[in-house]
């Protein structure tokens, strides 16, 4: 083990008593080399604090946080409303498990099932564990329909549902299935967007079609109008499941609490993560009455699922996204940022290939590779990161201001410029 990866090679000793610098950024960056696995590729910062849509290293320096936790931390860091109720939770209770009834899950599913137009909720810890259960669901309801022969999920290329074996499949990227073989069978891709594909992809052994209403690590690529629609449609000529992933695109990100209201339609199931908990590990499957039935006692749980505290910040988080004028708010910002965002790309347009997104979740595409840009950024005091190699990822906070929009173009405009 190398000497450098201790804290205690200097010799300087922090002020105790002071929220100053620690000045130990490298220090911390050695020992997370030394004893983390190395299976991401991290930005070499410490964050130590957050507050709305800033965060501060270990070092003191203060960022625009314009990617918050990837579409997590919604209401902001640190939220004096969720913190306020985590808080009066924690002193509540913690965890009791599945095996007893806790009040706050069972308030969060009341109002999960209100906003979505859904039946029954289940509650698991993350967006791989959601699709996992839309998974499983689809699997056992086609048995349970005396279909048993009907096991395939179709999804997308380019789409990206989760790491655990089976999500990792859905996914249709190569590159994260790559090594892990043997994958588990039943699943499709085809080209997303792609009505005829998925048509002709619909056979004899076709249980669901899994689609994301915007591909979001796949690089910010939103859905063509009307084909979540027209999947409806085709699920319901064919007796199929339309399962919606909402884990980046729902909790009112794209202004209204599921990006499948955009289409007016009803999905027979969808997940729920990364904003959901405002920061906390919580996810969720929405499904239908029928569905729901099909996971009868005892096939399928989860220990942590639902836990209190988690459930505490998804009920503030649930009651913020579901108000009209918060929503507004999120879709105009979100307008604001692409016409500003199209500004400087008519500024610098042998560099910026295209803007796009919907509400919230905005990606910017170069033609060249984002990440230097990225690092760049970083140095210049603005955080974001990649959806896919050529796109740049915003997906700030609700409570961001045009100010702190404007602050985040102008860091990635001197980003940009040589
Ligand atoms: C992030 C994400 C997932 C995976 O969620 P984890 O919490 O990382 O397991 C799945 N689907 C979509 C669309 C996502 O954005």
């Amino acid at each position: 083990m190398p000497h450098t990866a201790t804290m205690t090679t200097k010799t300087e000793v922090p002020a105790p008593h002071s929220s100053a610098p620690s000045g130990h950024d490298q220090e911390w960056i050695d020992k997370a080399k030394a004893h983390m696995l190395q299976n991401y590729k991290q930005q070499p910062i410490v964050i130590e604090r957050g507050q709305g849509s800033r965060v501060w290293d270990s070092e003191g320096r203060s960022y625009l946080d314009l990617i918050g936790g990837i579409a997590t931390v919604a209401l902001g860091h640190c939220n004096p409303e969720v913190v306020a109720a985590v808080k009066a939770q924690v002193d509540k209770l913690w965890h009791v498990s599945n095996v007893f009834y806790s009040e706050p899950q069972i308030e969060l599913a009341e109002r999960l099932t209100a906003a979505s137009g859904l039946d029954r909720a289940f509650f698991c810890n993350s967006g791989a564990e959601a699709n996992e259960a839309l998974i499983k669901l689809a699997r056992k309801a086609m048995k349970d329909r005396g279909s048993p022969e009907r096991h395939e999920l179709i999804t997308f290329e380019n789409s990206f549902h989760g790491r655990t074996l089976a999500t990792v499949t859905a996914t249709g990227q190569a590159k994260y299935q790559q090594g892990f073989e043997p994958l588990p069978s039943g699943f499709l891709h085809v080209p997303y967007g792609d009505l005829e594909a998925v048509r002709r992809a619909v056979g004899p052994h076709t249980a669901a079609i899994l689609v994301e209403p915007i591909q979001g690590e796949g690089g910010v690529n939103p859905a063509p109008a009307g084909f979540l629609k027209a999947l409806r449609a085709l699920c319901d000529e064919h007796g199929l499941l339309l399962l919606i992933d909402e884990i980046q695109t729902g909790m009112g990100r794209t202004g209204k609490p599921f990006a499948f209201q955009h289409e007016g339609i009803r999905p027979d199931a969808i997940s729920v993560a990364k904003a959901l908990g405002n920061g906390l590990p919580i996810g969720a499957m929405l499904c239908t009455e029928e569905l729901g039935k099909s996971l009868t006692p005892g096939t399928h749980g989860s220990t942590f699922g639902g836990n209190p505290v988690a459930a505490a910040a998804a009920n503030v988080v649930i009651s913020k996204v579901t108000d009209p004028a918060l929503l507004r708010d999120v879709q105009e910002k979100g307008e604001y940022f692409l016409a500003r965002a199209r500004e400087l790309q008519s500024r610098l347009p042998t560099l910026i290939k295209e803007v796009r997104g919907s509400g919230l979740l905005m990606g910017v595409e170069l033609f060249q590779e984002v990440a230097p840009y990225i690092a760049k950024c970083r140095e210049l005091g603005l955080l974001i990161n990649a959806a896919g190699p050529m796109t740049l990822r915003f997906a700030p906070a609700y409570t961001v201001t045009r100010e702190e929009l404007d602050e985040g173009l102008r860091i990635l405009e001197r980003a940009l410029t040589p």
